[in-house]
C-alpha cells in the first residue's frame, strides 16, 4: 500500500509546492514509485514538473467533480518514477460544486472525493504525494480526509509559527471526525538563510516546539530552488549538484527511513 502524505500549511508561500515538487522527484531517484497530486488551483506543482496545462485532458478537478478516475487524469511525468495529476485553475471552483451536491444528495460527503477515488490507486505507488493550497477549505479536508500523514513545511522567519496553533487544530479536528489514523509525518524547516541569526532562533523554537517530529535536514533558500520551477524540473534534474537537491535528496532518505520503505 502506498503511504499518502499531504504538505500542509495554511500560511502562504512556506514552500509547500517546492517541497511536494522536489520531495517526490527524490523519492522517485531512490527507485520509490511516486505520484504527485496537485490540490492547488494555481497548479505551481503541474508546471513545475514540466507539464503544459494547455494539453491537459483532465485534472484534479475532474476527478473530484466525478467526471474521471484518477487513473484517467495521471500523466508520466519525464522524470524517473513520477506520475502527476495536474490542477488547473477550474479546480478553485469545486468547493461550491461539493458544498452543493451534499445539499442535493443524501449520502454525499464534500470532504470524502479524494479518498474515494485515491483508494482505487494507491496500491500501485510506494508514495503519494498531495500538494495543498494556502486554506483550510474543502480541498484541505479532502486531503487530510485522503492522508496516511502530513508534513507541515516551516519557513525559518519572524512569523514562522504563526497560525501554527489553528493548523494543528484543523488537523487534529480532522483526526478526530474524519480520519483517525491521521498522523504528523513530520515538520520541515524551509528557507534557512545562514547569515541571519533571526532563522537559526527560529530553527531552535520550532525544534523546542516540536522535538524529535522536525526533520534533520533544513532546506536553504537558494535562489537555485526558485529557479527550477520556471524550467520545469526538479532541483535534482535542474542542477543536481546544488545544495538545495542534497538536502532534498536527504530529506527523501529521512522519509523512507521514517516509514521502514
Ligand atoms: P503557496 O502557499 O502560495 O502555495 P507554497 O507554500 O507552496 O506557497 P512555494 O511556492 O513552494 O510555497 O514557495 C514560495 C516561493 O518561495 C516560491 O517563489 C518559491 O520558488 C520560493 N522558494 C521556496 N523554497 C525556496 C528555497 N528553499 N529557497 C529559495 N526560494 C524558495
Ligand atoms: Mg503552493
Amino acid at each position: 500500500m502506498g503511504k499518502v502524505i499531504s504538505l500542509v500549511n495554511q500560511k502562504g508561500g512556506v514552500g509547500k509546492t517546492t517541497t511536494s515538487i522536489n520531495l517526490s522527484s527524490s523519492l522517485g531517484h531512490f527507485n520509490k514509485k511516486v505520484l504527485l497530486i496537485d490540490l492547488d488551483p494555481q497548479g505551481n506543482a503541474t508546471t513545475g514538473v514540466g507539464i503544459n496545462k494547455g494539453k491537459i485532458k483532465y485534472s484534479i478537478y475532474d476527478v473530484l467533480a466525478g467526471n474521471c478516475e484518477i487513473a484517467d487524469a495521471t500523466i508520466k511525468t519525464k522524470f524517473k518514477n513520477l506520475s502527476v495529476v495536474p490542477a488547473i485553475i477550474n479546480l478553485a471552483g469545486i468547493d461550491i460544486e461539493l458544498i452543493q451536491k451534499e445539499r442535493e444528495q443524501e449520502d454525499f460527503k464534500k470532504g470524502n472525493q479524494l479518498k474515494e477515488k485515491l483508494d482505487k490507486v494507491v496500491e500501485n505507488y510506494d508514495y503519494i504525494i498531495i500538494d495543498c493550497p494556502p486554506s483550510l477549505g474543502i480541498i484541505t479536508t479532502n486531503a487530510l480526509t485522503a492522508s496516511n500523514s502530513v508534513i507541515i513545511p516551516v519557513q525559518c522567519e519572524f512569523y514562522a509559527l504563526e497560525g501554527i496553533m489553528q493548523l494543528l487544530s484543523t488537523i487534529m479536528q480532522a483526526k478526530k471526525k474524519l480520519n483517525p489514523e491521521l498522523d504528523i509525518e513530520g515538520v520541515l524547516l524551509t528557507m534557512l538563510d545562514p547569515r541571519t541569526n533571526l532563522g537559526l532562533e527560529v530553527v531552535e523554537d520550532i525544534r523546542a516546539y516540536f522535538k524529535e517530529r522536525v526533520y534533520d535536514t533544513i532546506i536553504p533558500r537558494l535562489v537555485k530552488l526558485s529557479e527550477a520551477p520556471s524550467y520545469g524540473k526538479p532541483i535534482i534534474e535542474y542542477y543536481s549538484k546544488s545544495k538545495g537537491a542534497t538536502a532534498y535528496l536527504m530529506l527523501a532518505k529521512e522519509v523512507i527511513e521514517r516509514n521502514g520503505k
